[in-house]
């Protein structure tokens, strides 16, 4: 069995503050294949035997977690979520925020993090049946991946939001858009939750409607992606600008315009679909430049 420990956004990881991995991580400079990550790998093995375990008895605290379990390419995962008052006893071990990390690993790492994350954040909001009130117990059998309620049997799976993501082009320009809730700076795409009984394509000509006021063409499916913060599904797609002057909506959306591809502002980190989204327009960008 391997654990991951997170508390809120952040995965809490056996080293030493003063380790390779946390200077690796906060300069966000490291790459794929990197040394530190050998080591955070390793290191996510056996959680609770460590020796030399630092603050008062974690191991009577981590029994009280929110706790889950997953497989991940045939290995078992446990996951146990800390609430603020439970990380004093980690304190002087190295606190990773995973939005920063996934941008540093390979695909595989990536995914299992991804993964490990969406289990604690659901695992942290599904404690009681939706139905009767009653307490949720972990699954067994055919229902491991699950919580039933110790009352009336009803059966929890690990819930996702659907959201989408598109990047607009206008001739050698895409559309981006300052969200409200972005560092200072920061440009990203149009993006928005799917609603009951749409059709993701539907969901992409609403959300630009209203967050940007123009029309597109039918929009083209690029790729989906998992984001667990905390439990989206972003379905990214690719379309072209059919009429309309494109203005924020002031409530989400603070500013926006077309942006040539060699003259982009500051962009989501990469590990996002946006980033890989942006990234891709500006290479098909400049092949088309060399042909
Ligand atoms: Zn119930």
């Amino acid at each position: 069995m391997r654990y991951f420990v997170f508390c809120k956004d952040q995965l809490i990881v056996p080293m030493p503050l003063e380790s390779d991995l946390q200077k690796g991580s906060s300069q966000g400079s490291a790459g794929k294949g990197e040394p530190y990550l050998d080591t955070l790998v390793l290191t996510w093995q056996g959680f609770p035997d460590w020796q030399g375990f630092p603050g008062d008895d974690p191991v009577d605290v981590l029994k009280l977690a929110h706790r889950v379990h997953f497989r991940f390419e045939n290995e078992e995962y446990c996951v146990l979520s800390l609430d603020q008052a439970e990380e004093g006893h980690f304190k002087k071990l190295a606190h990773i925020k995973v939005r920063e990390l996934i941008g540093t690993l390979d695909s595989k790492s990536m995914a299992l993090v991804i993964r490990a994350m969406a289990y604690a954040n659901w695992s942290l909001v599904s404690n009681f049946c939706g139905a009767c009130g009653s307490p949720l117990q972990e699954g067994e059998g055919e229902e491991h991946l699950a919580k039933v309620c110790s009352t009336c049997g009803r059966v929890f799976f690990p819930r996702m939001s659907p959201a989408v993501i598109v990047l607009i082009h206008k001739e050698d320009r895409i559309l981006l858009a300052h969200n409200l809730s972005f560092p200072d700076g920061r440009y990203g795409l149009i993006a928005g939750f799917v609603e009951l009984g749409e059709t993701f394509e539907q969901t992409v000509h609403r959300e630009v409607m209203e967050e940007a006021g123009i029309e597109i063409c039918e929009p083209r499916y690029v790729r989906s992606q998992p984001w667990p913060f905390p439990d989206s599904l972003m379905v990214a797609f690719e379309a072209d600008w059919k009429a309309g002057e494109p203005r924020p909506d002031g409530k989400e959306i603070g500013a926006l315009g077309w942006f040539k591809l060699d003259e982009l502002p500051n962009i989501p980190l990469r590990g996002s679909v946006a980033r890989y989204l942006i990234d891709h327009a500006v290479e098909q960008s400049r092949k088309q430049n060399k042909t």
